[in-house]
């Protein structure tokens, strides 16, 4: 049986990784769409590569670039919004979303539709409108499968007991670039610096929320939404090994974890499932050969953003939409070089901080959440203008 596949984000990391599964399984799949944000040849390449039958380029400016890179081909493309909106309309039975950032709730949302399912890397939907975007997947009865290797694993660990029998679910985190720097040398860091993450090979936003650990802060809050677990049932251990992904320690004192080697392919084809799983090609894991794992607990005085991450989500409301917000200005002005490393912090928290005061509500809807993230954006594009090293020059 062949399963139609849209691939959101389909020139990314994800992206990539995601093509490389579909071609190794050319018999399981026939791809629908391919979006991709400004990257014209990118986007051509991967739609030629996977034999997709429309591309749609975010940026309206590269639909001619795209047109002609597809001409001959028989793929239609189309360019900006409404192409994007276009691909994620058409039949079919899996979308896989894998756009970076908040960029990825608009078009992730609209891909749900009744009965299809959703393969979710952006852990942004989740963290911007989580409650909202939940709402809609259990109203469509949509089947969202967690490609987070962390969720993926704590997806298996899960189905060995029941929710309320959960005392906690951990995410592990490999420690990212700056595991064992000082914190005077962390400061000093540098964006390519903070880019070099020693286990995973990632786009830039996720590889610096790495560096920062907010991405792990990012997955405590996705995993709350995914699964239903408040805050004082999740936990982070760090693991720089990368092989266990996630474990779940039940009432009776027993635990289960879901282990595979770093390889992003691994949860990918997990979430591509039919009803066996698929058949990889991949290299097994190997424990003898590892030899030892090791765990420690997280360093939240050299990485605040964990703690900023842990507090929205025990504030709730809309705190989580605000840090995330927060934190996407803050890395951008870092990767361009405008602020320092503990300026991302500072930023976030003094954002996270202007906010807290009004209490407001989780957003109840999609468009409530953008609001709030626009009005967060506004605020800290403010604190980068203030912390800016390249206007005091
Ligand atoms: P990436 O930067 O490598 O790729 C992002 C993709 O999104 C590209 O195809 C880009 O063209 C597209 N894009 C960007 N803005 C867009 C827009 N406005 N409209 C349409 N497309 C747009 O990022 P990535 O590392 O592949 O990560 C993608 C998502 O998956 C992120 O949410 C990330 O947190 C999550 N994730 C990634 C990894 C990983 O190993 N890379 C692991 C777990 C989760
Ligand atoms: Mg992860």
């Amino acid at each position: 049986m062949t399963f139609s596949l849209t691939i959101l984000g389909a020139t990314g990391s994800i992206g990539r990784s995601t093509a490389d599964v579909v071609i190794a399984q050319r018999d399981a799949f026939r791809v629908e769409a391919v979006v991709g944000g400004r990257d014209a040849l990118a986007l051509a390449q991967v739609a030629r590569r996977l034999g997709a039958r429309f591309a749609a380029l975010a940026d309206e400016s590269g639909g001619e670039a795209l047109k002609e890179a597809l001409s001959g081909t028989g793929i239609g493309s189309g360019a900006g919004q409404s192409a994007v909106l276009e691909a994620v309309e058409r039949e079919a039975d899996t979308v896989v979303a894998a756009i970076s950032g908040t960029a990825g709730l608009a078009p992730t949302h609209a891909a749900l539709k009744p009965g299809r399912r959703i393969a979710l890397a952006n852990k942004e939907s989740l963290v911007c409108a989580g409650a909202a975007f939940m709402a809609d997947v259990r109203r469509l009865c949509i089947d969202l499968l967690p490609v987070d290797s962390e969720h993926n694993a704590l997806d298996h660990a899960l189905a060995a007991g029941m929710n309320r029998d959960v005392e906690k679910a951990v995410i592990t985190a490999s420690g990212g670039p700056f595991r064992t720097w000082t914190r005077e040398r962390i400061a000093g860091a540098s964006a390519k610096e903070a880019s070099a993450h020693p286990i995973w090979s990632m786009g830039s936003k996720i590889n610096i929320d790495s560096a920062t650990l907010m991405n792990k802060g990012l997955e405590l809050i996705e995993a709350h939404h995914l699964f239903d677990l408040e805050a004082d049932r999740l936990d982070v251990l760090v693991h720089p090994e990368a092989i266990v992904h996630g474990l779940v320690q039940w009432s009776d004192g027993a635990v289960t974890a879901g282990l595979a080697l770093p390889d992003m392919k691994v949860p990918i084809a997990n979430a591509l499932r039919n009803e066996r799983r698929l058949r990889m090609d991949l290299p097994r894991l190997d424990l003898a050969a590892i030899g030892r794992l090791s765990f420690d607990r997280p360093d939240e005085e050299r990485f605040p953003c964990l703690s900023l991450a842990k507090a929205a989500l025990k504030a709730g409301g809309a705190m989580p939409t605000i840090l995330n917000a927060a934190n996407e200005i803050a890395v951008a002005a870092y990767v361009a070089d405008r602020i320092g490393f503990y300026d991302i912090s500072e930023m976030v928290e003094a954002v996270c901080s202007t906010f807290s005061g009004r209490q407001l509500a989780a957003p109840e809807t999609v468009a409530e959440a953008l609001n709030i993230d626009e009005e967060a954006r506004r605020a800290a594009r403010q604190a980068v203008s203030a912390h800016d090293r390249t206007a005091r020059l």
